[in-house]
């Protein structure tokens, strides 16, 4: 299967990335013909503008998922180095199911909570206006913490910070069609079709744009929302997990204020790295890869990871985060509470550790000293 891109040139150095993959058994129309579809509009939208207000690039990339993209950014690093990788990345990946027959939101996947970005603040944002614009018709939509199922986990996971990009996602988890012979065109809903593809042209164009948008106040409000809704959880959680609670108020609140300080940088800006601990290193090349991994795997502790995937897909995304957040942290139980805040609930300790073990068996994650 090839790699297809695109560019629409924007006047100086910097590439935003538009992605969504190809591949998937027939018929497959909302994963992935949707994305690929939706891509093709927001093409569309761009080029009508084109020449007229594009400070940095817009390349659009389909490809078969993780494989494609990873290639396309190999090659970049050879070729440019670290300037090789996006400024940002959206992500399209099942973004046409029908609101009725499927009954699922569409999602805002967020930047992960190791490549913190007010690309979040910016999506959830255009995906609110999109919604308003449209509340004649059925369909909802709703934040999701970062899991990392497709494309856009490639330019997160990286050891080193500077290769990574800050990444989000549009998608529709839990569409009960997904991966069978019913994922078929009737599933489809032109009217969130449309959505998604504006949503992705809006966003890909202002990420593109220098200072257009009024950016501090879009994110003082994503704050002020995101700080009411972790006080939900943490009352949710409180009886059982009273510290915790407390700790993803702090956590949350320090968010903001990481957020809050890049808006005069640009929509595209990463907050400087804070150093490692230097107790855990990761030892991958490249993205993480978790099949990569589970290669590196004693027989019976494959089989205990991938049953906990199969108990969960979650535990995929926890072990993520632990191989991610671990060199900010100096212990084991730290890289759970770590991991726990970014995906907003206390993750279960049993699941967790045979994941961490995974994560020290593989050689991918080294204690030092
Ligand atoms: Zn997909």
């Amino acid at each position: 299967m090839p790699v297809v891109t695109g560019v629409l040139p924007g006047r100086e150095a910097g590439e935003v990335w538009l992605t969504s993959h190809l591949c998937h058994p027939r018929p497959g129309a909302n994963d992935n013909a949707s994305g690929a579809a939706a891509l093709l509009g927001v093409a569309a939208a761009l080029a009508e503008r084109r020449g007229r207000d594009l400070d940095r690039s817009v390349r659009f990339v389909w490809g078969p998922e993780f494989l494609g993209v990873a290639a396309l950014l190999h090659e970049r690093f050879e070729r440019f180095g670290r300037d090789g990788r996006p400024i940002a990345v959206i992500n399209l990946d099942m973004v046409g199911e029908d609101p009725v027959q499927c009954g699922v939101p569409l999602v805002v996947e967020r930047a992960p909570d190791w490549c913190p970005s007010i690309i979040t603040p910016l999506a959830e944002h255009v995906v609110e206006e999109v919604f308003a614009q449209t509340s004649a018709h059925a369909g909802t939509w709703r934040a999701g913490p970062f899991y990392g199922f497709s494309d856009h986990a490639l330019f997160a996971n990286f050891t080193d910070p500077s290769s990574r990009s800050p990444a989000v996602q549009l998608w529709h988890p839990g569409d009960p069609f997904n991966h069978s012979a019913a994922d078929s065109l009737d599933k489809v809903s032109a009217v969130e079709l449309l959505r998604a593809i504006t949503a992705g042209a809006v966003l890909a164009h202002v990420l593109a744009s220098d200072g257009a948008t009024p950016l501090l106040s879009v994110v003082q409000r994503w704050c002020d929302r995101e700080g009411r809704a972790a006080a939900a959880v943490a009352q949710r959680f409180d009886a059982d997990h009273g510290a915790w609670s407390r700790r993803l108020v702090d956590h949350v609140r320090e968010q903001g204020t990481v957020l809050r300080a890049l808006v005069d940088a640009g929509p595209a800006a990463c907050p400087p790295h804070r150093p490692g601990r230097g107790t855990f290193v990761g030892r991958w090349a490249g993205p993480f890869n978790y099949r990569g991994l589970l290669a590196q795997l004693s027989v019976d502790d494959r089989d205990e990871v991938v049953a906990l995937f199969l108990a969960d897909k979650r535990n995929y995304a926890v072990l993520t985060h632990l191989a991610m957040l671990a060199d900010g942290c100096g212990s084991r139980d730290e890289a759970f509470d770590a991991a726990s805040l970014a995906l907003r609930f206390p993750i279960d300790a049993a699941a967790a550790r045979p994941l961490w073990s995974a994560l020290l068996a593989s050689g991918w994650l080294e204690e030092a000293g």
